[in-house]
Formats: structure tokens, sequence, C-alpha cells
């Protein structure tokens, strides 16, 4: 519920009405607007059910929030857009942004090759795994400390914000002294404890699509780091589990115009984890930007073919730039602002 203060009311008036949203047993999440200050009754439908603000002085209007998920909710944002700026790369609202880089780290030439090939082609943010979620307990899992450290040495060299997974809560401290955003695998969607650490962390989240999670789940899982206070959380569609064989995962396309129904967040798709194959990314991608995504995370490699992992759908490095050029072009068209335009 969303309780929607006078013009006029007072600092005194706010207090009495967070003072009751907490009687209740709710939280009491307050934001203050340029005309209202609008204070968000956050809680369990019975607490939230027992609030009664008749004659409250300083109430304008109550507003009931009707989707589970409250904060993640567009109607709680009264219809605002987040845009995030990652070390002056915005995304969300009107902006569009462009995530690339290996799947994997996997040594400094290959990391430093692949960083120079997204930096020159315009891409805003970096990607590349240091702990990699693997299907097999067998297959390589990441460089771990070392991946981060070849990670932030990229960082340096090309003066691009980096994004990493986390895969457990107790790499957390390493891995915030280089992230600029923490990716959450698709597999971890809904490890609800390492959520309540990001939030806590407040560092922005890239949060994937969990492979058979709907959108609500999704968004539920979005507010369990919100909820701790870190309201920077990127939604990713990466494909999802169905009966089709003939590619890895199949692209819920239409997540991104149904997320955007719902939800101020941004909203970006990565076509290579769904698509499993390279052949499929530039179309994915276009019809990703056709839809509306916010942006597009994409793996790029310089020797795809002596990949570690997910070498058949890794972009080759030497064709980024001109897939970027076609993938931005119809961002431009769906009505995106490009890093190129501020
Ligand atoms: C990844 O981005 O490297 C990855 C493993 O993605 P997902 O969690 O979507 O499978
Ligand atoms: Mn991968």
């Amino acid at each position: 519920m969303m309780i929607v203060m006078k013009e006029s009311a007072t600092a005194d008036q706010v207090e009495a009405v967070v003072r009751q949203v907490e009687h209740v047993g709710a939280r009491a999440h307050i934001s203050r607007g340029e005309l209202h200050t609008v204070i968000g009754a956050i809680g369990d439908r019975d607490h939230v059910a027992n609030l009664e603000l008749d004659g409250f002085p300083g109430v304008d209007h109550v507003v009931p929030i009707t989707r589970p998920y409250k904060l993640a909710s567009l109607q709680f944002k009264r219809e605002e857009r987040t845009v995030l700026d990652i070390g002056g790369r915005k995304i969300g609202g009107p902006y569009f942004m462009t995530i690339a880089g290996p799947c994997t780290i996997e040594s400094r030439g290959q990391m430093l090759d692949a960083a120079a090939a997204v930096k020159d082609a315009g891409a805003q943010l970096l990607r590349g795994g240091a702990y990699k979620p693997r299907t097999s307990p067998y297959s390589f899992q990441g460089l771990g400390e070392g991946g981060l450290r070849l990670l932030a040495e990229a960082r340096e060299e090309t003066g691009m914000p980096v994004v990493t997974e986390v895969m457990d809560a107790r790499d957390l401290d390493q891995i915030l002294e280089v992230a600029d955003v923490i990716q959450v695998g698709a597999r971890n969607m809904q490890n609800f404890t390492l959520l309540t650490e990001l939030g806590r962390a407040g560092r922005p989240i890239v949060l994937k699509r969990g492979l058979s999670a709907t959108l609500d789940d999704l968004l539920m899982a979005a507010e369990y780091v919100l909820k701790e206070g870190n309201e920077s959380v990127i939604l990713c569609e990466r494909g999802i589990r169905t009966f089709e064989t003939a590619y890895r995962f199949t692209l819920d396309l239409m997540a991104v115009p149904v997320l955007k129904q719902h939800t101020h967040l941004p909203v970006i798709v990565d076509p290579s984890h769904a698509a499993g194959r390279r052949d499929l990314v530039l179309p994915m991608s276009l019809a990703a930007a056709a839809a509306g995504a916010d942006g597009i995370i994409v793996e790029v490699h310089p020797e795809p073919e002596r990949a570690i992992c997910d070498g058949p759908q890794q972009l080759r490095a030497e064709e980024f730039a001109d897939y970027l050029r076609q993938v931005e072009a119809v961002a431009q068209l769906a009505g995106k602002e490009l890093a190129t335009s501020y």
C-alpha cells in the first residue's frame, strides 16, 4: 500500500504515518518527491490490511499495490522508471546499454584482447566470469580470485566498469573490490540468502531469470534485494526451459514488454545463453532491442574455437563492432538513447 501525503504535509504528519505503519508490523519506505512524500507500507497482506489511516492529518490518498512485489512495482514508483548510472554509463528509462565480454576469464591475453575489442567497438560495460556455475562439477569452474585480478587489470586498462558473477556469499568481499556490477546467475535467482546479502552490499545487480522461473518469481527475487535498500537491480531475460530442443533455451522476448508493464527496473536480454549458438545471437539481439530492452549482455571472445566455456555461442571479437552497430540502430528505432549521445 502506498500512502501519498498532501503537498502541505508536515514532517510530524509524515512521522505519525510511519509510526502507524510500523505499529501494524509493516515496514515504512519513504520516498520524497518534488511535491509529495510517498510512504510505502511494505509487509504481508494481513499487516497492511490493519492499517487504519482515516483521520490521519496530512494524508492525501492511499493507493493499494495489487502485485505481490511492492518495491519492484511500477505502481510504487508512480510510473517513473529507474535509471542507473554505472561509472557514467546509463541504463533504464530512455538509455540503452551494451554489456559484452567473454563468458569466462581464461587468461591474461584472452581477457585483455576481449576487453580491447568490446571497448573499441563501443560497448559500455565489460563482462567476465571468475566463478562459473557449471552443470558438471568436473567442468572448469573459473579462475576464482586469479580471474578477478585479471578482470581488475582489464578494468584499469580500458576504463570500463565490469560485471562479474557471484555464486557464493563467502566470495562477496573480494568480488566487491573489483566489480562495478554483480551478476546473479540464473541458477541462483532464488538463492534468497545471497540476494539479501547483495541487497545489503548495495552494489548494482544483474539478476538473471531462473531456468524455470515465472516473471513474478523473478520480480519477487528482485524484491529481496530492494527490500534491503539496494535499488540498483537490472533484470535479465536469458531464456527458459521449454520442450523445444533445437536450441539451448527458449528466449522469452515477451518478458521484455510485460516486465516493463509491471516494474520500473531496467530489463536486459542475454541472447548468448538462450541460443547456445552464435548464428542466433544477432537476430535475437535485434529482436530484443526492437522489443524495448534497456540493454544486451552478450558473450564475445577473441578465439571462440579455443574457449574453455560456451565457445559455440560467443561472438568473434572481430565481428563485434559490426554486430553492435546493427543492434544500436534497432535500439534507436525503438526510441532509445545511446551512450554516444550523452
Ligand atoms: C553467464 O552469464 O555466464 C551465465 C552462466 O549465465 P546464466 O546464469 O544465465 O546461465
Ligand atoms: Mn557463458
